[in-house]
């Protein structure tokens, strides 16, 4: 076979790494060509929840396609789209009364920022300032990494980013420090603070308490500067709640979904906002519209598994099974010796394994890889940060077979 033309995101071809072929899906494993089952241990990078290829999804998909495939959505509409964000604005907190779709975690963060400064320019206030938690993570379109961390990630591209304001992480110990670099942000005005709710995760999985999300809030509040959560990763029960704001008891004003919004089967995301911001687009001045589309805006398929999604959260023990998960990623960390910074949030469990240089490019990374690979685990360390954010459906066995695959790492 000649040598594939396909292009690979995040991925070194000069490495000559082995590529997998995956034929089929099930639960929390993965089928490849050459008869391998492979246990995904990162929910393929975080979108499959229930587990690969549920079948109320699957069944909503294909019933789905018999009927819509695609239409313009500037000013038309269909049922999956309409049942989907009457569904999102009962579920999710009530302030956030709109619903915006786009396809990635990235044009959700998109979306989000272009409302903010919306809302300001409409408003007829100058305010477009952002301002970020150092070490975020927001995606991969030039506005998503201007509200990122700088890094070898994004270096090349260093000058068509936008800049912004930084607040440090809140580590242990150094808490009042985000606070107050954040009040003194927010005197001057910024238009938004966008942050990860609770856990920081390409940046490395960095936890940071509930408390501290609150009183971040509150700050935003108190100096009318809007507050956008980025739950692209930390949704859909991955932190142990809905939303890991829910644990806060913060609402924002602007909200970024997409990931586990269908389950993971379905590219599909949503920029939900409050009434405040919609009505600051209200106007029948037409240069006061939302200037944000793309043509697969709401694609009714991908509306479809997100209502299916919907109704799994409605009808099945989503949350128990989460609560069970959680437990039982806890017991296997608390008996894994040999890692450092053993921390849980929700069903995710992260480590550093202390050899060598931390940093996305460690030079153990390939060889953690590697060794996963080898026993047939799909995990993919951040550096020499290794974490397990599995589908909850995973077994027992399964989910031993990963300990024991990190255990024998190093
Ligand atoms: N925001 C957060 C917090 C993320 O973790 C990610 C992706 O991992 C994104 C945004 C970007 O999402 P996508 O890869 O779907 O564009």
């Amino acid at each position: 076979m000649s040598a594939s033309p396909v292009w690979h995101p995040f991925t070194q071809h000069g490495l000559g790494e082995p590529i997998p072929l995956v034929t089929h899906a099930q639960g929390a494993a993965l089928h490849t060509a050459d008869g391998r089952r492979v246990i995904d241990a990162i929910s393929s990078w975080w979108v499959t929840t229930h587990g690969h290829c549920h079948p109320r999804i699957m069944a909503a998909i294909a019933a789905q396609t018999q009927k819509l495939d695609q239409i313009i959505y500037a000013g038309w509409t269909h049922e999956p789209a309409e049942t989907l964000a009457r569904g999102l604005t009962a579920i999710m907190p009530p302030a956030l009364t709109h619903v915006f779709y786009s396809d990635s975690g990235s044009t959700s963060v998109e979306v989000a920022l272009k409302m903010a400064l919306g809302f300001w320019t409409n408003r007829g206030e100058v305010r477009h300032r952002i301002l970020v938690m150092e070490h975020s993570y927001h995606g991969d379109t030039i506005g998503a990494m201007s509200v990122g961390a700088r890094g070898v990630f994004n270096q090349a591209y260093a000058p068509l980013l936008f800049d912004v304001g930084t607040i440090p992480f809140p580590a242990e110990g150094h808490e009042r420090a985000t606070l107050d670099a954040l009040e003194a942000a927010c005197r001057e005005q910024p238009a938004a603070f966008i942050v990860e709710p609770l856990i920081l995760g390409a940046g490395g999985m960095l936890v940071y308490p509930a408390h501290i999300l609150a009183d971040m809030r509150a700050i935003c509040a108190r100096y009318d500067v809007l507050f956008i959560a980025d739950e692209v990763m930390t949704a859909w029960g991955r932190t142990g709640t809905l939303l890991a704001c829910e644990q806060a008891d913060v609402v924002p004003d602007i909200l970024c979904l997409s990931k586990g919004l269908t389950g993971g089967a379905v590219p599909l995301a949503v920029t939900m906002a409050t009434q405040p911001i919609f009505d600051a687009h209200l106007s029948d001045d037409r240069s006061k519209m939302f200037f944000h589309s793309s043509s697969y805006t709401a694609n009714p398929i991908a509306c479809a598994a997100a209502v299916a999604n919907l109704e799994i959260w409605r009808d099945e023990p989503v949350l128990e099974r989460i609560a069970e998960l959680a437990e039982r990623q806890q017991a296997r960390l608390d008996a894994l010796t040999g890692v450092t910074g053993k921390r849980r949030i929700g069903t995710i469990t992260a480590m550093e394994v202390p050899v060598g240089d931390g940093g996305y490019l460690a030079a153990i990374g390939p060889r953690l890889l590697k060794h996963f690979r080898e026993r047939d685990v799909l995990l993919r360390p951040l550096g020499n940060t290794v974490y397990v954010m599995p589908p909850y459906c995973i077994s027992d066995e399964d989910l031993d077979a990963v300990y024991e695959a990190i255990a024998t790492a190093f």
